[in-house]
C-alpha cells in the first residue's frame, strides 16, 4: 500500500490525498461520481470519472455512482439507462449498489426538521421575485425576509403543509437561516426545499417537496461515507454552505469538497442543458450523433474507451482554466488506431479506369498485408481486373509537376499492383470525366521499372471486388473555437459538419463481420456502423494525420 501511495500525487487533489492517508486522517479513501440524469455525458463527465473512479483505483480505495434525482422534472429513466451505460462502457466499476438522492428523501427531511428545530432554517413565503430582490447585489447587502422570525412551531406547521401538497410552488420554501449580509451572496439564507408538483416522481413516497443541490449533496455524501467529494470550480462558493450544513446538523462523517476546473474542448460544448438546445434545433440528430462529445457520440463516431480515458490522463487535473485543443483528443484516438486498425481500400469520390492491353476476363490475386508493419494481422486477398476505381482527386486533366498522381502525361502506381499510365478520357454531357482509359505496364508488379521513377502511389479497387457504402464525414460543429462561452452559440454552427459520400469498398469487408475500425488507405480511419444487410455506413473517426502543427496543445484563455 505505501509503495502506491508514494508514486501516485501526479496532480493536486491527489497530493491532498496522499497528505491525508500519510497522516492517517483517513484510512480508507472514498469518491463518488454524482451526475443529474438529465441528459448524456459528454467528455467533461469523463473527466470527472476518471478523477474520481481513478483515485479509487490508485489508493484501494471506493467510488459510488450517485445519480442526482433531485428535480423530478428533469430526471428521466433513459437518461439514467444511458449513463449506466456510458460508465460501463468506459470500464469503471462502481462501489456497491446504485445510490440515488431520492433515497434519502426521508432522512433529509428529517435533517430539514433539526435545522428548523435549532432555528438555523425557516419557511420563507416572499416569492421569487421577491427573494431575489431581498438578497441584495455583490455591492449592497441583503435584507432579512419578514418571514424570518417565525416561531420554530410556525416553520414545522407551513414545512409539513409544505410537504402535504397544500401550498402552491412558488408560494413557500425553506431556507437556512444565515446572514442576509454576509459577503458571500451563496450565504445569504440559501434555499434548501422548494416545492415541485410533478407526476414523474420515481420515488415511492410521494413528495411536494424537493431538496436542492446545496442541502442534498453534503448529507448524501455524509450518509454515503465519501471523504473526498470532488466537484468542479463553479462550486467553489458552494463550498461554504457544504460545510455550514454539515457542522449544524448531528451527522457523524464530515467530507470535504475540492474543486478542480472544468474541462473545455476547442469547437465544442459541454454542458447538457447546451447540448439539448443542439437536439431541440435539429441541428444533430439526438444526444450519440458522431458529432456530439458525448459519450455515446464518440463511441458511434468509433472512438475506444482507452482512447478517452488516455485522453483524460493527458489532459491532467488542476485549478486552471484552459481550452483543451480538439487535436489532442483526435491524436489519443489516431495513436491508437495506427496500430489496432487493418488497412482496406475505399473509394470515396469513385471515377472508373479501363486498362485497356490488360487481357479481357483475366483475373489476378493479389496477397496484401493488413497492417504494414504487424503481420501478425495476416493477409488478404485482392483481386485486380482490366476494370478497376479509383479517387476522383487521385486523377487530373491538367499536368502539373507537383501533382504527383495520374495524369495523361504521367504514370502512377496501383498500391500493390502495377504502374499504369492514362491516354484518354471519357466524359458525360455535363463535362464530367466517365471513364479514363490507362494501359498498364506489365513488368511493374511488386517491381519498379528499371528506366524510369514512379512519383506517385495511389489506391483503387477492382469493380469485381466491391461493395457499396455510405461515408460519413465528420467536420468541427462549430465555427468558432469557443462557443460554449458565446450566448448565440448557435449562430455560429459548421454547416459543413456533415458531408455524406456515396463510394465504393473492398468487398472483403463482408467476410469479416467482427472488424469494426479499419484504416482506409490515404484516407483516414472509419468505423463500420452496424447497418442493415449489405448496407455499409462508415462514420470517419479520424483523419490519418494532423493539418496543422501542434506544438502548443493547451491554449490559455
Ligand atoms: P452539465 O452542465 O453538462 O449539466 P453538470 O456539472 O451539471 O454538467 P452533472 O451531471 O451534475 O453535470 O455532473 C456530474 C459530475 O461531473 C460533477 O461532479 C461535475 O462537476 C462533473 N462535470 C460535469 N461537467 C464537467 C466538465 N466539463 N469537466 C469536468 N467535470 C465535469
Ligand atoms: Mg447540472
Amino acid at each position: 500500500m505505501k509503495k502506491i501511495i508514494q508514486f501516485k500525487k501526479n496532480n493536486f487533489i491527489k497530493k491532498i490525498i496522499y497528505l491525508d492517508l500519510k497522516n492517517n486522517k483517513y484510512s480508507q479513501i472514498h469518491t463518488r461520481f454524482p451526475p443529474e440524469p438529465n441528459g448524456y455525458l459528454h467528455l467533461g463527465h469523463a473527466k470527472a470519472l476518471c478523477l474520481n473512479f481513478g483515485i479509487a483505483n490508485d489508493y484501494q480505495g471506493y467510488c459510488n455512482l450517485r445519480f442526482d434525482d433531485t428535480n423530478p422534472k428533469k430526471t428521466k429513466k433513459k437518461y439514467i439507462n444511458s449513463i449506466i451505460n456510458d460508465i460501463q462502457w468506459l470500464g469503471f466499476k462502481w462501489n456497491g449498489k446504485i445510490h440515488y438522492t431520492s433515497e434519502y428523501f426521508k432522512i433529509l427531511y428529517e435533517y430539514a426538521i433539526q435545522l428548523i428545530n435549532k432555528e438555523l432554517a425557516y419557511v420563507d413565503l416572499l416569492d421569487k421575485n421577491q427573494i431575489k430582490e431581498y438578497r441584495g447585489t455583490l455591492t449592497q447587502k441583503g435584507k432579512n425576509s419578514p418571514y424570518r422570525n417565525h416561531t420554530i412551531e410556525q416553520n414545522i406547521k407551513l414545512f409539513r403543509q409544505m410537504q402535504n401538497g397544500e401550498l402552491n410552488p412558488g408560494t413557500a420554501c425553506l431556507r437556512a437561516k444565515i446572514d442576509m449580509e454576509s459577503n458571500y451572496m451563496i450565504m445569504r439564507d440559501p434555499v434548501l426545499y422548494r416545492i415541485i408538483f410533478s407526476k414523474n416522481d420515481s420515488n415511492h413516497h410521494k413528495w411536494y417537496i424537493y431538496p436542492t443541490y446545496d442541502f442534498s449533496h453534503c448529507i448524501s455524501d455524509s450518509i454515503e461515507g465519501i471523504t473526498h467529494s470532488l466537484c468542479t470550480l463553479e462550486f467553489t462558493e458552494n463550498k461554504k454552505i457544504y460545510d455550514w450544513i454539515l457542522k449544524n446538523i448531528n451527522i457523524k462523517n464530515i467530507p470535504k469538497q475540492y474543486e478542480y476546473s472544468r474541462l473545455q474542448l476547442e469547437y465544442s460544448i459541454l454542458s447538457k442543458r447546451k447540448l439539448q438546445t443542439l437536439i431541440d434545433n435539429k441541428i444533430v440528430k439526438g444526444w450519440d450523433d458522431p458529432r456530439m462529445p458525448t459519450i455515446s457520440g464518440l463511441k458511434r463516431r468509433g472512438y475506444t474507451p482507452q482512447s478517452i480515458t488516455n485522453f483524460c490522463k493527458k489532459i491532467g487535473i488542476t485549478k486552471q482554466e484552459n481550452i483543451i485543443e480538439l487535436s489532442l483528443l483526435e491524436c489519443c484516438i489516431r495513436n491508437e488506431l495506427n496500430y489496432t486498425a487493418p488497412r482496406i481500400m475505399a473509394i470515396l469520390n469513385p471515377i472508373k479506369i479501363i486498362i485497356t492491353n490488360y487481357p479481357i476476363n483475366y483475373v489476378e490475386k493479389l496477397i496484401v498485408p493488413n497492417h504494414p508493419n504487424r503481420p501478425e494481422l495476416g493477409t488478404r486477398t485482392l483481386l485486380f481486373y482490366r476494370e478497376i476505381y479509383i479517387d476522383q482527386s487521385d486523377f487530373s486533366e491538367e499536368d502539373n509537376p507537383n501533382y504527383k498522381r495520374l495524369t495523361l502525361k504521367q504514370e502512377v502506381r496501383l498500391r500493390y499492383s502495377y504502374v499504369i499510365q492514362a491516354y484518354k478520357i471519357k466524359k458525360d454531357i455535363n463535362n464530367n470525366i466517365k471513364i479514363i482509359y490507362c494501359k498498364y505496364d506489365p513488368k511493374t508488379l511488386g517491381k519498379s521499372p528499371d528506366n524510369r521513377k514512379i512519383k506517385g502511389v495511389i489506391h483503387w479497387i477492382a469493380s469485381n471486388n466491391i461493395c457499396k457504402a455510405e461515408f460519413h464525414i465528420y467536420n468541427r460543429l462549430f465555427t468558432i473555437p469557443n462557443p460554449e462561452n458565446n450566448k448565440n452559440f448557435l449562430n455560429y454552427i459548421n454547416k459543413q459538419s456533415l458531408i455524406i459520400k456515396k463510394g465504393l469498398i473492398e468487398s472483403n469487408i463482408i467476410n469479416n463481420h467482427d472488424q469494426l475500425t479499419y484504416q482506409f488507405e490515404r484516407e483516414g480511419y472509419f468505423y463500420m456502423e452496424k447497418t442493415k444487410k449489405n448496407h455499409f455506413i462508415f462514420n470517419q473517426v479520424t483523419t490519418l494525420r494532423e493539418n496543422k502543427k501542434n506544438k502548443n496543445k493547451i491554449l490559455k484563455k
